[in-house]
């Protein structure tokens, strides 16, 4: 028998293949079963067209092990192969771009381009030393056998063979250090690369598995059972994807098992996302937001990603590109026709089809979100609990360019109590048309010829305070005059809020605001002037406290916003105290500081009593101006410098 060559770039390939060190060696039974199921389909179609009466009900294929001769076989009763096709379709592998990827990227050991890319059939030789192919094509009357022991060639010899299809049997390796080869020889194991990878093939993969059965008439009233051996015919895949499944089929409960199951989680998911697309992307997509971040979700191994799928074929476990990080928590997958099965890592992040495919998973998941945000409003604040954070961060993290995508996301605490929307906070502000009503307006208007109404009593601002806790914000002194004046706040809780509202600046045209920034656009002209002229007045006042606080503060001011506390500490710039204090919480914090301003109630009685010590006695001002400097740092919730004579001069002037 002529021992043949195989081509050039064949060999080189097969090598490289046999001899580097993959790590996902166990994907050949995959690809073994795709082409047994290709080589089904091929016959199912061919019978279509011609007429010749076959069903899909007669096709399968079987999965053998022999332990003793150390063989895996896979067999199906598809389209078989002629002699030709034995050669041409096994001789050759195909140029694919990712075999040119390897070559000219020779040194990029570190790539793991198998288990992604058209191996195909020569996977075998990942775990078999010695390959064995016998088919016969439908309607052929002759049977042939392609042997091969890897890169250096094959054989081709008639065989015998009763029936149409392919039987290949692997001579499965000896055990080596790194792999245990026998495994692959097991029940176990094969029932869980068919069920990870091959769960969904249309055809049943059955196999011959042994159970042990207590044999009958022992085991009863009390006497001891005896067991014996016995074969049980087995369909290790479940054949018909869930995804694939109508909506209507489905419960609840079918979705959150499969989840369950799938994505080993005790609890079931907060809510699931199954759509069926087609169009410039025909995909399946069944998504499912879990009800609680998952234990890893801050660590650095957890990994975002859908399980992707080419018509049923499990490809990646974990396909980074198919999620957006602010969805990073969202778990699933994704089965698209458009997709071939043998596709590397490096082709699919150029693909332009997942690229499309992505965007509209990105796109079902927000539409998800905002129907359960106008229809379930107690589930919404549940999800936004637990991942509110990562919209918010989404927002920050594109520097405002994903604003328009979230914005109608998020959830704000607010001083109305419960939640709110920016949408929500919009429609209660003070004097601010809804859409509605200015369309109408506008009607009106061009009847009348009227003037708009006054802008005057129009809130300007969305007002925002921040704080550790709605308690603590709520007590913020900065707070009252927008209260008083009837304003809702925003309260923000969470480090990254008020980053992320400096980077959308605005929700419809209204600026957010916090309560501790300069102008809060709450004063009469008439107040304002009223203040100026006092703050000119006591200049020398503000200037000596300013240089008493040796540069802790910008300024002293008179403060627009305080109604019964004393003081309070206000920023400029764009850092807020807020910010200041996350900034300087982190690791190898850059010494950020906001710049401060001491702001002082003219009402208050401490006022009267500065502006008299300052008169009277100058020194004694000065030590309140640290006092008081100290007293508004407590307030916001920040360390001061020397808590010791802190305490210690309150005692002082108690004991007085
Ligand atoms: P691919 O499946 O990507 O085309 P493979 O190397 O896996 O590449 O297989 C090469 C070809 O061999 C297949 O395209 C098919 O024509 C043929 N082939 C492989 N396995 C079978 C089979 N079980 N039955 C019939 N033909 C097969």
């Amino acid at each position: 028998m002529e021992q043949k060559e195989f081509k050039a770039e064949s060999k080189r390939l097969l090598e490289m293949m046999i001899n580097s060190i993959y790590t996902h060696k166990e994907i050949f039974l995959r690809e073994l079963i795709s082409n047994a199921s290709d080589a089904l389909d091929k016959l199912y179609f061919k019978s279509m067209e011609e007429n010749l009466g076959l069903t899909r009900a007669d096709m399968q294929i079987k999965i053998e092990t022999d332990s003793d001769a150390r063989t895996l076989t896979i067999s199906d009763n598809g389209i078989g192969m002629t002699k030709d096709e034995l050669e041409n379709n096994l001789g050759t592998i195909a140029q694919s771009g990712s075999f040119e990827f390897k070559r000219d990227n020779e040194k990029a050991e570190d790539v793991d381009v198998i288990g992604q890319f058209g191996v195909g059939f020569y996977s075998a030789f990942m775990v078999a030393k010695k390959v064995t192919v016998i088919s016969k094509a439908y309607g052929s009357e002759n049977a042939y056998m392609w042997q091969s022991e890897g890169s250096d060639g094959y054989t081709i010899s008639e065989a015998e063979k009763d029936t149409n299809g392919t039987v290949i049997t692997l001579e499965i390796k000896d055990n080596s250090d790194e792999e245990s080869y026998d495994d692959y020889l097991k029940t176990y194991r094969i029932r869980e690369l068919v069920k990870r990878y091959s769960d969904y093939i249309r055809y049943p993969i059955i196999m011959d598995v042994e159970h042990e059965k207590v044999k009958e008439g022992t085991g009863v009233d009390g006497k001891d059972a005896e067991y014996e051996k016995e074969t049980v015919t087995e369909t290790l895949n479940s054949r018909v994807p869930i995804w694939k499944k109508s909506k209507s089929e489905l419960k609840d409960e079918d979705y959150n098992q499969f989840y369950k199951d799938k994505f080993y989680d005790y609890s079931d998911p907060l809510l699931h996302i199954h759509t069926k697309t087609e169009g410039t992307a025909t995909y399946s997509a069944l998504l499912y937001i879990p009800e609680k971040v998952p234990y890893d979700y801050y660590s650095k191994n957890f990994e975002k990603g859908l399980q992707l799928y080419s018509s049923g074929v499990m490809i990646m476990e974990k396909c980074a590109d198919l999620l957006p990080d602010y969805f990073s928590f969202v778990k699933g997958l994704v089965d698209s026709e458009d997709l071939s099965l043998n596709i590397s890592r490096e082709m699919l992040q150029h693909d332009r089809q997942l690229k499309i495919i992505a965007k509209s998973v990105e796109k079902a998941i927000k539409n998800e979100l905002k129907k359960c945000l106008k229809n379930d409003r107690e589930k919404y604040e549940k999800f936004f609990e637990q991942f509110g954070v990562q919209l918010k961060y989404g927002i920050y993290e594109a520097y405002g360019t994903n604003k328009d995508e979230l914005q109608d996301l998020l959830l704000f605490k607010t001083s109305n109590g419960g939640t709110t929307t920016l949408a929500e906070y919009y429609s209660r502000m003070k004097g601010v048309k809804t859409e509605e009503e200015n369309s109408e307006n506008n009607a009106e208007n061009a009847e009348n010829n009227e003037n708009n109404e006054t802008a005057e009593n129009e809130q300007k601002y969305i007002y925002f305070a921040s704080g550790s806790s709605i308690t603590r914000i709520e007590s913020l002194p900065q707070t009252e005059r927008v209260k008083d004046k009837g304003y809702e706040i925003l309260y923000l809780t969470d480090n990254v809020d008020e980053f992320c509202l400096q980077m959308m600046h605005e929700y419809k045209g209204k600026e957010f605001k916090s309560v501790s920034a300069d102008d809060l656009g709450l004063e009469s002209e008439e107040e304002k002037e009223e203040i100026k002229k006092e703050q000119e007045d006591n200049k020398p006042l503000f200037d000596y406290m300013t240089e008493k606080l040796g540069g802790k503060v910008k300024a002293v001011r008179l403060s627009q916003r305080l109604k019964n506390h004393p003081v309070c500490i206000t920023s400029e710039g764009m850092l807020s105290v807020e910010m200041e204090k996350v900034l300087s919480a982190m690791p190898n914090a850059e010494n950020a500081k906001a710049e401060k301003v001491l702001e002082i109630n003219p009402n208050h009685a401490i006022f009267a009593k500065l502006k008299e010590l300052y008169n009277t006695d100058k020194e004694k001002a000065g030590e309140y101006a640290a006092l008081l400097y100290d007293q508004a740092l407590l307030i916001e919730g920040m360390a001061i410098e020397n808590p010791v004579e802190f305490s210690n001069k309150i005692c002082e002037i108690m004991a007085r």
